[in-house]
């Protein structure tokens, strides 16, 4: 497995969910963590290219980063407008709420009600988790719904230390 996924994907329950936390937060930023898992990606095409005796591309060994979960965390920022900070206590239940079910944390997303999804200044400088401290780092999902909060744009980067390299979006399976 790589460090780094090749790609992310969001099933589409999961797409719902992100999308009507998003919305019913509005004009707050909404926040939270994602569950899922890492599995490999390009396995068939890999395979199959292997048996006809040509070496496998190089994507063959990368991963997909799958999301199946949404764990909505409240928002306790000074300016939610703007800002998010995962409430103390709505945490622990959150981290709690994980370790019941069985399920791994995968990433941490938030929206943004009035900007583009990109990592905003605050996004580089406040990354607030422990998680990207060691290790290879994890995901981070920004969402942006449109004026009207008819329609939602997702970006999914991966965040190491400072960096924030953005991850292909897989189409969300229906
Ligand atoms: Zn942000």
């Amino acid at each position: 497995m790589n460090d780094i996924p090749l790609k992310a994907e969001l099933t589409s329950e999961a797409y719902q969910a992100l999308f009507a936390l998003t919305m019913d937060a509005l004009p707050h930023e909404a926040c939270g963590v994602l569950t899922g898992h890492r599995q490999p990606g390009h396995g068939l095409a890999g395979h199959r290219l292997a048996e006809i005796g040509s070496p496998a591309p190089a994507q063959a060994a990368a991963d997909v980063l799958r999301v199946t979960g949404v764990l909505p965390v409240k928002n306790a920022a000074a300016r939610p407008e703007t800002q998010f900070a995962f409430d103390p206590h709505d945490w622990v239940r959150a981290v709690y709420d994980m370790q019941k079910n069985r399920q791994s944390l995968v990433g941490f997303f938030h929206s943004h009600p009035g900007s583009p999804p990109v990592p905003s200044k605050a996004d580089h400088a406040g990354f607030p988790f422990a998680a990207v401290e060691h290790g290879s780092g994890t995901s981070y999902w920004i969402l942006s719904p449109d004026a009207l909060g008819r329609t939602l744009a997702i970006r999914t980067y991966w965040v190491r230390g400072e960096s924030f390299l953005p991850l292909m979006l897989a189409q969300i399976r229906v």
